[in-house]
C-alpha cells in the first residue's frame, strides 16, 4: 500500500478557509495517511498555520502544520510545537524555510532544519513523526549533489522519521538520489512531491525560486500552450501521471501532492493512477 499524503497552503480569509476544508473533503476519498499545511517565511502565516491545521484536523486527525525555524526565536518554535502537543498533533514537517534576501540566516538561533529537528527530540522525545525536505535536483545553497546528501542525512541523524521532496519533473533525478543515499547508509523513506502543472506562468517564477528544474522539451512545450489554459492542464496531467508512474515503478514509497489548495488536478492523476 503506498503512502498517499496532500499539502495545502493556509488561506486568509473566511471564505478561502471553507474552500479549503470543501477541497479537503474531496480528497478524503483517496485515505490519505495525512494532509499538511504550510508555514510562510519567517512566521508570516503563524497563525493561519495554526488555526488552518485545527480546521482540517476535524476532518482527518492526522494534519501535519509545517514549521520552518529561520527567523523564529527558541521560545516562538517551542511555544507552536508544544502548543501542537497539547492539541494532539503528532506529525510536523520541520524545515529551515527561506528568509527575504537581505535578512542574515547568521542571526538565526535555530539556524538549519537539522538543529530544528534536534530541538524537537530533545524537548518531546518521540511524541511527533517528523518529515523533512530532500531535494533531488539539489538545494540551491548546496555546494554539490553529495553536500545535499551529507544535509539530508544530518537531518535523519538528528531524528528525522522520513524525508519529503522538492517536486521535479525527472523521475531520473529521484532515482539517482535515491541510490546514493541507500549507497552512503541512509534508509529513510523519501517520499516525491508531485506539482501539479495548472499555471504555466506561475510555475515557471516558482520553479526559478525553488530550484526546481523543468526540462527543456517541457519548458518548450509548455510556453506553446500557455494561452489556452484547458490544454495545459490536460498536457499536465498527462506528464504528472507519467511521472507518478514511473516514480512507483522505482519503488517510491507512495507521493506527496503539493495539491495548490486544488482537489480536481490531484483526483485525476490517482484516478489515472488507479490509486
Ligand atoms: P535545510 O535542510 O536546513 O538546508 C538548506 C540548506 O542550508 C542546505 O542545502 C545547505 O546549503 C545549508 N545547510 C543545511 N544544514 C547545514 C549545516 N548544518 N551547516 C551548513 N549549511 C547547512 N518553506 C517555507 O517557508 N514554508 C513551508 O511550509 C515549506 N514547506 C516545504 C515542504 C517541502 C516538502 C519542501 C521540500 C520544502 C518546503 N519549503 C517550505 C521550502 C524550504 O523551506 C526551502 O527549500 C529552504 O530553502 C530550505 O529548507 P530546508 O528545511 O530544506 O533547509
Amino acid at each position: 500500500m503506498k503512502r498517499i499524503s496532500f499539502e495545502f497552503f493556509p488561506p486568509k480569509t473566511e471564505q478561502g478557509r471553507e474552500k479549503l476544508l470543501n477541497t479537503q473533503q474531496k480528497l478524503l476519498v483517496k485515505k490519505p495517511e495525512f494532509f499538511s499545511c504550510t508555514f510562510g517565511a519567517g512566521g508570516s502565516t503563524r497563525d493561519y498555520t495554526k488555526q488552518m491545521v485545527d480546521l482540517l484536523r476535524e476532518q482527518h486527525p492526522d494534519t501535519a502544520p509545517h514549521l520552518s525555524c529561520i527567523g523564529q526565536s527558541r521560545d516562538e518554535i517551542m511555544e507552536l510545537v508544544n502548543g501542537y502537543k497539547e492539541k494532539g498533533v503528532t506529525r510536523i514537517v520541520a524545515l529551515r524555510g527561506d528568509l527575504p534576501s537581505g535578512m542574515g540566516y547568521a542571526q538565526s538561533e535555530v539556524k538549519y532544519a537539522d538543529d530544528l529537528v534536534a530541538l524537537i527530540r530533545a524537548e518531546t522525545g518521540d511524541h511527533f513523526h517528523l518529515e523533512v525536505a530532500a531535494y533531488p535536483e539539489n538545494h540551491p545553497q548546496s555546494r554539490s549533489f553529495g553536500d545535499d546528501i551529507d544535509h539530508f542525512k544530518r537531518k535523519v541523524a538528528a531524528g528525522a522519521d522520513s524525508g519529503i521532496t522538492q517536486y521535479f519533473y525527472n523521475a531520473d533525478a529521484y532515482g539517482y538520489y535515491m541510490d546514493e543515499l541507500r549507497r552512503r547508509g541512509c534508509d529513510a523513506p523519501v517520499y516525491p512531491g508531485i506539482m501539479p502543472i495548472l499555471n504555466v506562468a506561475n510555475l515557471f517564477r516558482f520553479s526559478d525560486n525553488c530550484g526546481a528544474d523543468i526540462p527543456r522539451w517541457l519548458r518548450g512545450r509548455l510556453t506553446d500552450l500557455q494561452d489556452d489554459e484547458a490544454a495545459v492542464k490536460a498536457f499536465g496531467e498527462e506528464v504528472v501521471t507519467r511521472l507518478c508512474e514511473r516514480l512507483l515503478a522505482m519503488g517510491a514509497p507512495g507521493l506527496h501532492f503539493y495539491t495548490m489548495n486544488q482537489a480536481t488536478p490531484i483526483l485525476r492523476v490517482l484516478d489515472n493512477l488507479g490509486l
